[in-house]
């Protein structure tokens, strides 16, 4: 089974992602995580990515289309992957079409999680100032996060009808409780007979 989640910052992606890696035991795959590793870590790539990142842009189809076909094809990930954070633009998501019709890997389901942008806003102010200053990502506040809404609304938003077409996608209401998103999300993946 390999999943595409997709979804403005702030929709829960990372957490539902988590949820599904353990209880389907699919690899988590979060193109965010891995460039704030590497921004961490000091490298090449995270120092070109740092300002990118900070200001709430996206980083160049080119650098993350490589780092995503290079971790889809390690092999810790034939068991199933869930993708968070990727694609994020067309150009991506046709790359990735390519890409996994080559290695003749299935795409199961594409889930959007839908949140209002009001509540986004709102979850983002909660989260602001409960976070210490120390832990809390630099690209953490609200206007880096309206910035972030803007980006996906352009961006990111297109993608859906292409997987419309592909009769992939499917939406749940991201502003039920965490629970209840992830027994939707558990539905569709193993439906009930
Ligand atoms: P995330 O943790 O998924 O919200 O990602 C944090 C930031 O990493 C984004 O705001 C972008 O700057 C960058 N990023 C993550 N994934 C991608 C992607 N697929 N394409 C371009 N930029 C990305």
């Amino acid at each position: 089974m390999n999943i595409i989640l997709l979804g403005p910052p702030g929709a829960g992606k990372g957490t539902q992602a988590k949820f599904l890696s353990s209880v389907f035991g699919l690899v988590k795959l979060s193109t965010g995580d891995m460039l704030r590793e590497a921004m961490g870590e000091g490298s090449e790539l995270g120092k070109k990515v740092q300002k990118i990142v900070d200001s709430g842009d996206l980083v160049s189809d080119d650098v993350m289309i490589e780092m995503i076909l290079e971790r889809i094809s390690r092999p810790d990930c034939s068991v199933g992957f869930i993708l968070d954070g990727f694609p994020r633009t067309l150009n991506q998501a046709e790359a990735l079409d390519r890409v996994i019709k080559k290695k003749n890997i299935e795409l199961s389901h594409v889930i959007e999680l839908a949140v209002k942008t009001n509540i986004l806003i709102n979850r983002i102010k909660n989260r602001v100032s409960e976070t210490p200053n120390d832990q809390r990502r630099n690209d953490d506040d609200e206007q880096t996060l309206t910035h972030r809404l803007k980006v996906y609304e352009d961006q990111t938003a297109p993608i859906l009808p292409h997987y419309e077409k592909l009769g992939l996608l499917r939406t749940v209401d991201g502003m039920l409780s965490e629970v209840e998103v992830s027994n939707q999300i558990s539905e569709i993946l193993v439906p009930e007979r």
